[in-house]
């Protein structure tokens, strides 16, 4: 990925002024936001988060989306530079009208994780190599990564940029998402606190 050649443009929010960038993988459509000056640095402040169109923009309490996105922008717009990549994974990957069947599965007694199967995905259809891409183009060879999720921490280093530090995000649970949170953490190995 050539980073120079992707649309950019200025994009001041409520945590700070980004640069922000959009790129495209497939069908996919994703967005990286660039607080201050990455070029060549190590240990950069990075997260990686998905799109949940409902948790991030409708303030659903059926996951945590929201308030990790939320956090990880207070977080990195604080510090002198870092990326948040916001990714076109919608329902880890299955898509928006395909999450609500599995919220409906969720409803009548299956898990996150056996309602996606039921449905004949993956748990988890996301991959996050074109994260490390991004990274690469910029000289970034080293990040401090927000996450609870330890296979992101897989791909990176698979694709050659070091995950020097784990920043975890604990969001306290709500009565309506604790199950999920339950669930990601003994199913798909997500590591809270
Ligand atoms: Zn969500």
């Amino acid at each position: 990925m050539d980073t120079s050649k992707l649309p950019s443009a200025s994009f001041p929010t409520k945590y700070g002024t980004f640069c922000i960038y959009a790129f495209k993988e497939g069908r996919m459509e994703h967005l990286a936001l660039v607080k201050g000056d990455v070029c060549d640095k190590d240990d950069v402040p990075v997260r990686i988060h998905s799109q949940c169109i409902t948790g991030d923009a409708l303030g659903s309490l059926r996951c945590d989306c929201g308030v990790q996105l939320d956090h990880s922008l207070e977080y990195i717009g604080a510090q002198d530079y870092g990326i948040l990549f916001y990714l076109g994974h919608e329902g880890r990957g299955i898509g928006l009208f395909n999450k609500i069947k599995a919220y409906e599965l969720q409803d009548k007694g299956d898990d996150t994780v056996e309602a996606n199967e039921r449905l004949g995905f993956e748990s988890d259809m996301r991959d996050y190599g074109i994260v490390a891409d991004f990274l690469i183009s910029f000289g970034v060879r080293s990040v401090h990564l927000i996450t609870n999720n330890p296979s992101k921490l897989d791909d990176l280093t698979r694709k050659g940029v070091a995950v020097t530090q784990r920043i975890p995000l604990i969001v306290p649970p709500n009565k309506f998402n604790a199950f999920y949170l339950q669930t990601k953490r003994e199913k798909m190995h997500h590591i809270f606190g």
